[in-house]
């Protein structure tokens, strides 16, 4: 999978690039992250990638010029001519990522994330060159590289291969509509606080089974919405009938 990052501060992505899963991507060739300075595509002497908005106000806009030209040329193609792979625009106005568009960016080759600064982009490069607008939520940022980031890290942890285990992500909260179960490790007490003795039992097959009871249990105490969405067996169903209601923990 091959990341295009279109970047003014291309600086900041390389202490978490090269740090734990998204290094070992890179090492073992799984993903590319090629990081391109939006400010290498001016042509004016003080390299301008912003502008004051037309109609007043405050802030400043990213010029459309600076991002078409980096995007077409580092994606080789222009003007009406389709896009040869998705082009994200990171805004808060976007449809807001999840799990789910995370494993459905995974399917890609190569991916392609414009990051805006200041007040944003030139409305024309969202309607005029990018295909697709991703949010990480509603709350605004000062840039779109710690979305860029989060995006890359969520995507690279689905393509088979980047996590140390087997079953990769199959277990991560929201990969199968649940949250996940809760982790314990050594000791097996701590300030009072016991493991729960079927972890300590050997016995993979009461373990699996508290696990997925403790994933429907904690789904719906924390998020009863995502309940709505999943697909439960009987038995799922049953389970969590016979629960009384409890306090999220
Ligand atoms: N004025 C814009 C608005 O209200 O929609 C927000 C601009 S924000 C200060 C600057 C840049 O940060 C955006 O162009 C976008 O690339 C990025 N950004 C900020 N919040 C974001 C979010 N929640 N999701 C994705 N990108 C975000």
């Amino acid at each position: 999978m091959d990341f295009e990052i279109f970047t003014l501060l291309p600086e900041v992505f390389g202490p978490y690039l090269q740090s734990s899963i998204l290094l070992r991507a890179q090492q073992s060739r799984l993903i590319s992250v090629h990081l391109h300075n939006i400010r290498d595509f001016t042509h004016d002497r003080h390299h301008t990638t912003d502008d004051v908005p037309y109609g007043g106000g405050g802030g400043m806009v990213m010029k459309p010029e600076p991002v078409f030209e980096a995007v077409e040329s580092v994606l080789n193609f222009s003007g009406p001519a389709a896009a040869p792979c998705p082009i994200i625009l990171l805004t808060p106005q976007g449809r807001v990522f999840s799990q789910t568009i995370a494993r459905e960016l995974s399917r890609h080759r190569r991916i392609a994330v414009i990051c805006g600064r200041y007040e944003g982009v030139d409305e024309r490069i969202r309607t005029h060159l990018a295909t697709d607008e991703i949010s990480m939520g509603d709350f605004v940022l000062t840039g779109g590289e710690l979305p860029a980031l989060v995006l890359m890290d969520a995507v690279t942890r689905l393509l088979p291969g980047a996590l140390g285990h087997p079953n990769g992500a199959q277990s991560d909260s929201h990969s199968a509509g649940l949250l996940e179960h809760p982790h314990f490790t050594r000791p097996p007490e701590f300030r009072g606080q016991r493991v729960p003795e079927v972890l300590l039992s050997g016995d993979h097959a009461r373990i699996a089974r508290w696990r997925h009871e403790q994933s429907l249990l904690r789904t719906a105490q924390r998020r009863p919405d995502m309940l709505r969405g999943a697909s439960l067996s009987d038995e799922d169903a049953a389970f969590l009938a016979g629960q009384r209601p409890t306090k999220p923990a």
